[in-house]
């Protein structure tokens, strides 16, 4: 066990910013248990911004105004009692299945040579090549995944579950089998440990900056809505909720999570495509005879 006994130095750091931030994370750690503060940090943060990032679309459901964002406007999951009947799941999950993996966590970082409690923090210029690696690793590692929980048995016994939703929301990110939530969460973990165990160069604080954008990643592209605003708009390789809502509603295609570049390489967006342009043509035609009719 790692406990701090000793008076760890200020910060040094010349941003205010960064030495608040670099003094708060070293009480943390002042003379408590390492893997404790690591584990109730991790799980605290993951509940937080999970369930936070949930909020928003929980209130643009209030708005009738936000409606013709959303991607399926015929079939509508996203009912009070959906969302409550994912919420307890998602939640037990969360106890039952991710807080054991998270125990594990500490260990795990430690035999791999991650940096935990010491400071400074590395530079920005450090973390984001870094994240961006984690961000293409997962993304090529979930493809394959994702693509192998859709072979018959595998689907059959696991992946059904997190295909109940055909038209999902923001909660449905983490409603899947406990299998699938291990298979799916290495591709998240592997990328930082295996950077670490070749570099031996890794932040505990980089993984959780890495951990929160993959939240976010993964309640966007579970939303539902295609705001102006969403990712995918202003970054059209970003996978986005328009291409993930696409693989809920025909159960095939588009299996990346962050990139739309392998199910590009692959074939695997072919339907998709197709898909589009026929919406496109519909729409293109609509318009035609609404005109036609003024
Ligand atoms: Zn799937
Ligand atoms: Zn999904």
């Amino acid at each position: 066990m790692c406990v701090s006994n000793t008076t760890i130095p200020l910060s040094t750091a010349t941003s205010p910013l960064v030495a608040h931030l670099e003094n708060y994370w070293t009480s943390l750690f002042e003379n408590r248990n390492e893997a404790l503060v690591t584990l109730t940090m991790l799980f605290i943060s993951h509940e937080i911004i999970y369930f936070g990032r949930c909020i928003p679309y929980l209130i643009a459901d209030q708005f009738p105004s936000l409606q013709k964002y959303k991607i399926q406007q015929k079939q509508i999951q996203n009912t009070a009692q959906n969302q409550w009947k994912v919420f307890r799941y998602v939640l037990m999950s969360h106890f039952f299945f991710e807080l054991p993996m998270i125990v594990g966590f500490h260990p795990v970082a430690v035999y791999f040579g991650m940096a935990i409690s010491a400071v400074p923090f590395p530079s920005l210029s450090k973390m984001i090549p870094q994240i961006i690696l984690f961000f293409v690793f997962e993304d090529f590692f979930h493809y394959w995944a994702h693509r192998g929980l859709h072979y018959g048995p595998f689907y059959k016994h696991i992946h059904k579950i997190h295909h109940e939703w055909s038209a999902p929301f923001g909660l449905t990110a983490e409603y899947a089998h406990p299998v699938e939530v291990m298979i799916l969460g290495t591709g998240t973990i592997a990328g930082p440990l295996l950077w670490c165990y070749f570099t031996g160069d890794l932040h505990l604080a980089t993984t959780m900056i890495w951990m929160t954008l993959r939240l976010f990643q993964a309640v966007e592209a579970h939303s539902g809505y295609d705001f102006p605003w969403s990712t995918h708009n202003w970054l059209p390789f970003w996978s986005g909720s328009e291409h993930h809502d696409y693989h809920h509603m025909a159960f095939t295609n588009n299996f990346s999570t962050s990139f739309r570049w392998w199910d590009h390489i692959f074939g695997t967006n072919k339907k998709y495509i197709a898909y589009k342009e026929r919406r496109a043509r519909e729409l293109k035609e609509m318009k035609a005879a609404s005109k036609k009719t003024q």
